[in-house]
């Protein structure tokens, strides 16, 4: 056989696109599937957005861009940072990516050396450990607190000399929890006393119901030791855009930079200027979009807990978490195929026993899910 990367070869496929393909399929045979596989916003990117895009296409803006990203992005980025998140940042500790996808895998790429250890709080979204992997370390899973979903001192056991990170996702995906203060402080003295840096996935902050979202690098110490990774893809349902950003100490920015300059050179040019019309302009679709996220979340999670069952704390982005038990794989395939509801096994985002349920979808669509799963 043909020898090729052992280390990629190792790699799992992305299961939340590997089964909303798999959903995708069965539909184009016919099959009435409602697929509530991926998280991605159902609504249709806000018109402003578009437009200034096609402004910027007719206006000539086809050509290569600076490689961190265009100055006009990355200064009102540093504003919004500086502003809404207590950040302080100016646009030189900004890095425009294609997607946070990109912006993570390219910050593991400049932080981390062969055998470096990652600890990942779990459940955890399908590409941290990936990430880390092709960059050369290892993941060191963690599991939470499975009722409060929130982070305890048990942690620690965790930490070790080779331990250069600590990854977290606030909103979560999968869970839909939204980490708390003391959680944070646990963080942020893990990452002061052993000298670890904090990678914090905020790419959920403006989905979120009536819950503080804390960004922990506005925390004392911690603007110097944290990697925050944002984009417009959930915010501004503007996933196809692929346009995402770090806020990162310099010397962690100007190795991601050549990361970027040899990889992507720089996000579509013309897909920068929509992300400025939609971080410069009225921010009313953001709240409406919110806004209907979380009366589809109150059905969900009520229709959920009125078939019995247990759901993680649905405090923020656009999952609902649901305790099935047993072997979680097996129920999300009666799900799907007795059931014609697509959804992720827990066992990929490593919490076995549990299902993620994606409510970006309109309500009729949701109620008839809600059905067919009380129906099974
Ligand atoms: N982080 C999390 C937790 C996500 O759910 C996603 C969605 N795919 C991303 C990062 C990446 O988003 P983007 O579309 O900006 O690459
Ligand atoms: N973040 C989404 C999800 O978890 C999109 C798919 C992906 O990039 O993993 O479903």
């Amino acid at each position: 056989m043909r020898k090729i990367s052992e280390k990629i070869s190792a790699i799992l496929p992305s299961a939340t696109i590997e089964i909303s393909d798999r959903a995708k399929r069965m539909k184009e045979e016919g099959i009435d599937i409602i697929s509530l596989s991926i998280g991605e916003p159902d609504f249709d990117t806000p018109e402003h957005i578009t437009e200034a895009c096609i402004e910027a296409l007719l206006g000539g803006k086809t050509h290569y861009a600076p490689s961190a990203g265009i100055n006009e992005l990355r200064s009102a980025i540093s504003e919004k940072v500086s502003t809404e998140n207590g950040i302080p940042a100016t646009s030189d500790d900004i890095l425009v990516s294609c997607g946070a996808k990109n912006s993570i895998y390219e910050a593991m790429e400049a932080v981390l050396n062969p055998g470096d250890e990652v600890i990942v709080l779990d459940p955890a979204w399908v590409s941290y450990e990936p990430s880390v992997q092709i960059a050369g370390g290892r993941a060191i899973h963690h599991p939470l607190n499975r009722k409060t979903f929130q982070v305890d001192d048990s942690v620690l056991e965790k930490v070790s000399s080779e331990t250069r990170m600590i990854v977290f996702n606030t909103p979560s995906n999968p869970t839909g929890s939204v980490m708390d203060r003391e959680s944070l402080r646990l963080i942020q003295d893990i990452s002061l006393d052993n000298d670890i840096i904090a990678m914090s996935d905020e790419i959920y902050e403006k989905l979120i119901y009536g819950k503080e979202h804390i960004s922990i690098a506005s925390m004392d110490g911690m603007a110097e030791r944290t990697i925050t990774i944002n984009g417009f893809s959930k915010a501004y349902a503007m996933t196809g855009w692929r346009i995402g950003y770090t806020v990162a100490p310099p010397d962690i920015l100007r190795q991601m930079i050549k990361v970027q300059q040899h990889t992507i050179s720089h996000p579509t040019t013309f897909a920068m200027w929509g992300a400025v019309a939609a971080i410069e302009g009225d921010q009313t679709c953001v709240e409406d979009m919110r806004q209907e996220f979380e009366n589809r979340r109150d059905y969900v999670i009520s229709a959920l807990s009125d078939m019995g069952y247990e759901t993680a704390p649905a405090e923020g982005a656009f999952y609902a978490f649901v305790h099935v038990g047993g072997d979680d794989v097996e129920v999300a395939k009666t799900w799907l195929n007795d059931g014609h509801v697509a959804a992720i096994p827990g066992s990929a985002f490593y919490a076995p026993g549990w299902l993620r349920l994606s409510y970006a979808a309109d309500l009729l669509t949701l109620k008839e899910a809600m059905r067919r799963i009380s129906e099974l």
